[in-house]
């Protein structure tokens, strides 16, 4: 086949062969045109010594096609054991996780039956980049880094989805009214990008109410745009709120790699047993049709998959009173294939477009950003077990030079100091803020400051510089202050 588009399949471990061969099947009886290429990753490559569970060869393969189906992988427990998707999501730059939930009612159970919505998450940032430091006994510290680079990808993806598949509105969710540097420039970037497409409606939840109503009323979103952890979680909230979570596909979008799966796992329990669903399989594969360019055969495999619904025919963990035959997943299989050609009579029939994702969106950029950069001080995290944050002041006071001077010592967030009450939550830390003592600094005025800092037995645990950007502070002050 001359003209078939060279894929990557990875079979899994636990059910993903018997989901994998089904969905496969299904393509093939659709006449997708695929030329694929199998890989070894998972459990069995864990056990053999490779603690990624990725070997030399998978790279190479994936390296040649660009575009992974992937069954679910078993992650062994403890050991030195990485998780195989996060690895793979990094690596290949997988910045764009992308999430349907849709209901199927009444051939699925669910108190939502207008439910369809898809969740676009940031992918590659926020706390799930994993920078943690412990510096004192009592306090750890996990970095929240959000870009506006990596802000702007993701809405103008999120935009771009909403255009390419006729959806209305976009929805971003955060927490900037606590987090206002973080989650406020992610949802800044979001507002900027979205002036770009006048004729999507735009809004903007706060995550915890944003929460909610995806639990409450999800039939009121559309595509929802989120960070990384914050969509971690509303997307297992909407898959159940569906009552599908075994149907549901997922894609993991980068520049130049594509990776498509099911959101459930391995299911060890019913693994071999002719038992498991292969749709959330098949959603990710019609996923990965649009995404090569093969949308009119993506449209042939769903509206065959929703005609098998409405025939009453399901696998036992969907199995409800509109049941007419209860199958495994092989007659599953079959029941989709034998449907190729037809068009659901009550649910809502798929008209797939051809996409090339990424591509369009990746030509514009919000125009660059290039504040005037001040150093204006410095913070110190100093580790103290004392509670005398008056007496730790004085020490500071006498080391600050002419300079710096000390301004406030807050810890956990809280201004501290000046004017401190005994009896203010206090932990091991104390964040100790100089400020410049008229107009701008230098490297060496700090280097100066640590260094009369070290010789009065301070145990500085860390610095953060500060800046104010285009004149105006570019870090946040203590409660309090
Ligand atoms: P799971 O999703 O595998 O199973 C949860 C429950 O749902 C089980 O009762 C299972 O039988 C059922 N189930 C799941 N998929 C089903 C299907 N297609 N048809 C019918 N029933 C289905 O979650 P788990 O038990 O927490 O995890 C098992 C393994 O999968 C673990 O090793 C975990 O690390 C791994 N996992 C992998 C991925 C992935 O590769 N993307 C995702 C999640 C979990």
């Amino acid at each position: 086949m001359t003209d078939a588009t060279p894929i990557t399949v990875a079979y899994g471990d636990g059910i993903g062969p018997e989901i994998m061969d089904a969905t496969l099947n299904i393509l093939a009886e659709a006449k997708a045109k695929l030329n694929i290429e199998t890989i070894e990753v998972g459990e069995k490559v864990y056990t053999k010594g490779n603690s990624t569970g990725i070997p030399a060869e998978a790279w190479a393969s994936l390296r040649r096609t660009k575009v992974l189906l992937k069954s679910p992988i078993t992650t062994p427990q403890g050991g030195g054991y990485k998780s195989l998707n996060v690895t793979m999501r990094k690596t290949l730059g997988l910045y764009a996780n992308i999430r349907p939930c849709v209901c199927y009612h009444p051939f699925v159970k669910t108190n939502h039956p207008k439910m369809d919505l898809v969740i676009v998450r940031e992918n590659e940032e926020d706390l799930y980049a994993g920078i943690e430091y412990q510096h004192t006994p009592d306090a750890v510290h996990s970095i929240k880094l959000i870009t506006r680079s990596g802000s702007e990808r993701i809405a103008r993806y999120a935009f771009e989805y909403a255009v390419k598949n006729g959806r209305k509105k976009v929805t971003c969710m955060s927490k900037d009214n606590i987090m206002k540097m973080a989650d406020g420039t992610f949802h800044k970037i979001f507002d900027e990008v979205a002036k770009e497409y006048p004729q999507i409606e735009k809004d903007h939840f706060i995550i915890d109410i944003g929460t909610a109503r995806i639990a409450s009323a999800p039939e009121k979103f559309d595509v929802i745009v989120t960070e990384n952890l914050y969509g971690d979680i509303i997307s297992d909230v909407a898959a159940d709120v569906s009552g599908s979570v075994g149907l549901a596909g997922s894609s993991n979008i980068g520049a130049d790699f594509a990776m498509f799966e099911a959101i459930h796992g391995s299911a060890p329990d019913i693994a071999g047993k002719d038992m498991a669903n292969p749709s959330g399989l098949l959603g990710g594969a019609i996923m990965m049709l649009v995404h090569i360019g093969q949308a009119e055969v993506a449209t042939r495999v769903q509206n065959a998959w929703l005609a098998t619904l409405e025939a009453g025919i399901h696998t036992g963990d969907i199995a409800n009173e509109t049941t007419k035959h209860k199958v495994g997943t092989e007659e599953f299989a079959k029941a989709v294939m034998a449907r190729i050609g037809e068009t659901p009579k009550s649910l809502k029939a798929a008209n797939y477009k051809a996409s090339s994702d990424s591509a369009s969106a990746a030509k514009r950029a919000l125009p660059a950003y290039n504040p005037t950069r001040t150093l204006v001080g410095m913070d110190a995290f100093v580790y103290s077990t004392s509670n005398d944050v008056n007496a730790l002041a004085e020490k500071l006071k006498a080391v600050s030079g002419d300079a710096l001077a000390l301004q406030t010592i807050s810890g956990k967030g809280l201004k501290l100091w000046p004017d401190y009450v005994p009896g203010m939550s206090l932990s091991d830390q104390y964040n100790c803020r100089f400020k410049a003592t008229k107009g701008s600094l230098t490297h060496a005025d700090l280097a100066a400051l640590t260094a009369r800092l070290a010789g009065a037995g301070i145990d500085f645990v860390k610095t953060e510089n500060l800046y104010d950007f285009d004149g105006k502070p570019s870090y946040t002050l203590g409660q309090g202050e």
